[in-house]
């Protein structure tokens, strides 16, 4: 019996990758197994394998809703592009991740999937818990939370730094070195990647939405 969990509201890539499960389990003649879990409470918990998408920067930071996973459950991280997630070390909610670009083929992907679920679940690492407490996740310091709330409202520098009192070419190396710190290289990329961390933080004291 393997849980799948599918986060994702691209509705094709859904079920481009429902299907592409089934094939693979059905080939690996472990057909009947595959349930595909709704994403609801309790749903991470219980799922062997978590598929979702990754924007750029987001392999580094910390995802709390994934601290409740099995301890030897894979997630298959689809990203956008050619530029491969930083993976080295990833936030403990990220453990066991293998990424995929969503620009492979499907041969690809399939490889990929089965190189990965054919190898022992013993060989994942596992953990006795995911505490996001200890989570080697990269964060915003409150500088500049500061100015990646006024970054979300307005990309104009000039404005960015009269708000904050400080000069134009301080406000421009705040948002380089948060580029730097996300592995990131454009300002929509950036744009993107704070909306996600705006979610994520909304409960918490790294919220900038306030
Ligand atoms: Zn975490």
């Amino acid at each position: 019996m393997c849980n799948l969990l599918i986060k994702t509201e691209d509705s094709a890539f859904r079920f481009g990758i429902t299907n592409l499960m089934h094939q693979i389990f059905y080939d690996l003649k472990k057909e009947g197994v595959l349930t595909i879990v709704e994403l609801a409470q309790g749903a991470i918990a219980c799922a062997d394998i978590i598929v979702m998408e990754f924007i750029a920067g987001e392999s580094v930071v910390c995802h709390q809703t994934l601290q409740t996973r099995k301890n030897n459950s894979i997630i298959f991280g689809f990203y956008e592009g050619n530029k491969t997630p930083y993976s080295l070390e990833l936030p403990l909610c990220l453990s066991n991740t293998v990424f995929i670009s969503k620009s492979a083929s499907i041969n690809t992907v399939r490889e990929a999937i089965i190189k990965t679920w054919m190898v022992s679940p013993d060989s994942y690492k596992t953990y006795p818990s995911r505490n996001c407490f200890d989570c080697k996740h990269r964060a915003l310091s409150p500088q500049q939370i500061n100015f990646a709330n006024l970054f979300d409202r307005s990309e104009k520098m000039d404005e960015i730094a009269r708000f904050l009192n400080i000069n134009t070419k301080t406000a421009h190396a705040h948002k380089l070195i948060i580029k730097k710190k996300y592995n990131i290289d454009t300002d929509l990329e950036l744009l993107n990647l704070l909306r996600i961390i705006k979610v994520k933080d909304c409960a918490s004291e790294l919220c900038f939405c306030r």
